[in-house]
Formats: C-alpha cells, sequence, structure tokens
C-alpha cells in the first residue's frame, strides 16, 4: 500500500490492548489523523520514545481502507520539546494546546496556518514564554484560522465600546459583547470583560504572530481573557476541556 508521509505533533496518544498505541496527530498535509501504531508498547526499535504527547515528528502512515484509523509505519523525531515534560506549567499549558486542537477541529481537515501555529507555540512554551499569555495568544489565533472569531469591536446591540456604557460583558450565545446600557439582566449567563482586556484581545486578533510578544497582559486581564475563551469553548464544544482547570489553578 502506499505510504503517505507528513511531519505532524502528537496531541493525544492511547494504550490499545497489550501492545499496541493510537495516537491522534496533527499533521500538515492532512490536519488530524488517528493512527494506530502495532507493537507501540513492545518495539524497542520502531517507535520507542517518540510516540509521547507534543513530540514533533516525520511520519510515515498508510490510510485506513475502511476506517478512519490510519496504520503508522515509521516515526522520526524532529523533538520531544523535553521540558515541556520536565516543568508542570510548561506541561499544562501544552496539554490545553493539544486538547483544543483536538476538540476544535475535524479529522483530515487541513490547515497549514494552524500547524504552524502549533509548532510556534509548544516552541514558544518549550523556551518558557509566560505559559498563560501563550495560551491566549494560541486560542485567539486558532479561532481565526478556523473561522469562529468572537466580536469584540463593540456592543453587539448598540455597537458602542466606550467607557461610559461599561461594565462590557462577553456571551457566547451571542459570539460577542453587550454593553451594561443594552443589558437589562445583569445576573444572566454573561461574563464580565474590563476595557483593558478587550483591547488587549482584539490586539491579538488584529496583530501577526510575530508581534504578539510585545503585547503584554496584566494579571488581571490574564485571568479574564482565561475566563472568556474557556466559556466560549464550553459553549461551542459542549464539553469542558480539562487543562482548562490546571491552568487555572496555577494562575
Ligand atoms: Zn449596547
Amino acid at each position: 500500500m502506499l505510504l503517505k508521509q507528513a511531519p505532524a505533533v502528537i496531541v493525544q496518544v492511547k494504550d490499545h490492548g497489550d501492545s499496541d498505541k493510537i495516537v491522534t496527530l496533527y499533521t500538515l498535509d492532512e490536519g488530524k489523523i488517528s493512527a494506530i501504531a502495532k507493537g507501540a508498547k513492545r518495539s524497542k526499535k520502531r517507535f520507542v520514545n517518540k510516540l509521547e504527547l507534543f513530540s514533533l515528528l516525520n511520519v510515515s502512515y498508510a490510510p485506513g481502507r475502511t476506517t478512519s484509523l490510519a496504520r503508522l509505519d515509521q516515526a522520526e523525531l524532529i523533538t520531544n520539546y523535553p521540558s515541556l515534560h520536565q516543568n508542570y506549567g510548561q506541561y499544562v499549558a501544552a496539554s490545553l494546546l493539544c486538547e483544543l486542537v483536538l476538540f476544535w477541529t475535524r479529522e483530515h481537515d487541513r490547515e497549514d496556518e494552524l500547524f504552524q501555529l502549533l509548532t510556534w507555540a509548544l516552541e514558544g512554551l518549550a523556551m518558557g514564554v509566560t505559559s498563560a499569555q501563550l495560551i491566549i495568544f494560541f486560542h485567539v489565533k486558532m479561532l481565526e484560522i478556523l473561522g469562529f472569531r468572537p466580536l469584540l469591536n463593540g456592543c453587539g446591540n448598540c455597537g458602542t465600546l466606550a467607557p461610559q456604557a461599561a461594565p462590557y460583558r462577553f456571551s457566547p450565545m451571542r459570539n460577542g459583547l453587550i454593553c451594561g446600557q443594552c443589558e437589562h439582566a445583569p445576573s444572566g449567563p454573561g461574563l464580565e470583560v474590563s476595557m483593558q482586556t478587550i483591547q488587549l484581545l482584539r490586539k491579538v486578533q488584529e496583530l501577526d504572530i510575530c508581534k504578539l510578544p510585545r503585547l503584554h497582559f496584566s494579571k488581571a486581564a490574564i485571568l479574564e481573557s482565561i475566563a472568556l475563551l474557556k466559556r466560549y469553548d464550553s459553549h461551542l464544544l459542549q464539553r469542558e476541556l480539562q487543562s482548562w482547570n490546571y491552568l487555572q489553578q496555577l494562575l
């Protein structure tokens, strides 16, 4: 059978029976795929120390004929980002990146930009860039790429973005903001967001990723942004991502 080859990041690993592993890969050429690595738990040669979470690999695989499960043939390790496995905070942040890619993407949906964004973020974390801020950058840019940009230009009802209309609340159901003058039920499901946080998140939406490290989020802006993105995830994905809670405990 013809083998396909692609650079890939491991975003999930599961044991399968006594000797196999099933890995979920985010590949450059095909987006997310699942593949079985036969004998990976026993073989000392082919896959040893390669099939770990976060690893960046060049993989060869045979697409599944009757199922969506491919068969992993070879894996050549480019890097396993050792520091992400040694530092708990970095491990939690990298796990969240993987969970986001795992649950926000569909199989065989190619997004070159998302692959680049994922490796950019893993590399940044491995080099010790502040985890929470990097997560915010990644998440906002991922939503842009996948076409789920939240509308932060102003109140979804009256269009204003001004201190007089504060407090603003973010509502995932509206996919955007509602100002204090239009919101008649302040105890509703929206999440209060400060003007400062709104402006910072808009800058993240607009800037190229190479310019993002210039932005500085205060502690309060980090907490608000993370609460907003977590709420957006749980609304649109209809599930809670485990790593959000671990990350919030670290803040
Ligand atoms: Zn309004």
